[in-house]
């Protein structure tokens, strides 16, 4: 290998837009076709189930979900992390045949951020005292123990079947909801944890050019994240959602860049899960 390329901020990065347009001149960038769900599913081959920002209209939804072994969730599973938001979507991961959920929070899952003040949670309507007497009367330490249904990524890897998947739910300052970092420094500090050679990396919000356009046809993607997945992380798919209005698959010749948000903008349903298959690595 190569020595590791020193990742700088990126001169443009409060104004993704601008990055964007400068960026994809110099790399490949294409849409993809959706995989099939209704394919069958090959021996040598593990199938992934993608779905994000449910926001607790998964539950009790008419939303088809294929068959598969593994399911991702990219986070924004509730609207504002309220205990019954996560017991009911604990109970409906419960439900799903899938053999391994993995779990990772968004911004909208407030009280899975460790860090969010009591003052914050108050003006989104959550109350910290009420919280915690629910978790103590079940002598529970976190909120995070109530997902038994999934493994819940934060910060973390879990090798399913020899795959390496990475979860992480940070995104940048918006509105300041949960998980949110400032651009630049801050935010680059966080992707440079995330560990390279992976093959499946999930994050709740988008890179920069990739399922990062909004109503307006902004680009509100994260530049630094785009970078630290290109030159140093490089997995073979990146599932995210957050954008809602960016739904759908592209590439960039090497990675598949997945925004799975469930939820449309008007935060309905109804965009369908988006699936694909990883080979088996040899010896799992
Ligand atoms: P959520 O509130 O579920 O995290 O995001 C819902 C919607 O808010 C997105 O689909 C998008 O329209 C908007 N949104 C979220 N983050 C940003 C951002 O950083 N910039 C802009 N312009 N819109 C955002
Ligand atoms: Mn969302
Ligand atoms: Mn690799
Ligand atoms: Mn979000």
């Amino acid at each position: 290998m190569s020595g590791a390329q020193e990742i700088e901020v990126d001169k443009d990065t409060g104004n993704p837009s601008k990055a964007w347009e400068r960026i994809r001149v110099h790399q490949r960038y294409y849409r993809c076709d959706p995989f099939p769900p209704s394919t069958p599913i090959a021996e040598d081959k593990i199938r992934f189930v993608c779905i994000s920002d449910t926001h607790g209209k998964i539950e009790g939804s008419k939303l088809h979900m294929p068959p598969g072994d593994v399911l991702l969730h990219a986070g924004d599973f509730t609207q504002k992390g309220h205990m019954n938001e996560i017991q009911k979507f604990n109970s409906y991961l419960g439900a799903l045949p899938y053999k391994v959920k993995v779990v990772i929070a968004g911004n909208h899952d407030l009280t899975f951020d460790d860090n969010i003040t009591e003052a914050s949670l108050r003006t989104f309507g959550v109350q910290k005292s009420t919280v915690e007497s629910y978790l103590s009367e079940r002598g529970l330490k976190s909120v995070k123990q109530m997902l038994t249904s999934a493994i819940y990524l934060e910060d973390s890897l879990v090798t399913v079947c020899g795959i390496k998947i990475y979860g992480a739910p940070w995104q940048p300052v918006f509105c300041d909801w949960g998980f949110n970092l400032k651009r630049g420094e801050d935010i680059l500090k966080k992707w440079q944890t995330i560990p390279a050679d992976l093959d499946i990396l999930m994050t709740h919000g988008p890179p920069v050019g990739h399922g990062d356009l909004t109503g307006g046809n902004n680009n509100v993607g994260c530049v630094e994240l785009l970078n630290i997945v290109q030159k140093r992380v490089k997995p073979k798919f990146h599932v995210f959602g957050h954008i809602h209005e960016g739904y759908g698959v592209t590439s960039d010749g090497y990675t598949t860049f997945i925004n799975a948000s469930t939820c449309t903008r008007r935060y309905l349903p109804t965009n369908a899960p988006i699936v694909f298959d990883f080979i088996i690595p040899e010896g799992h």
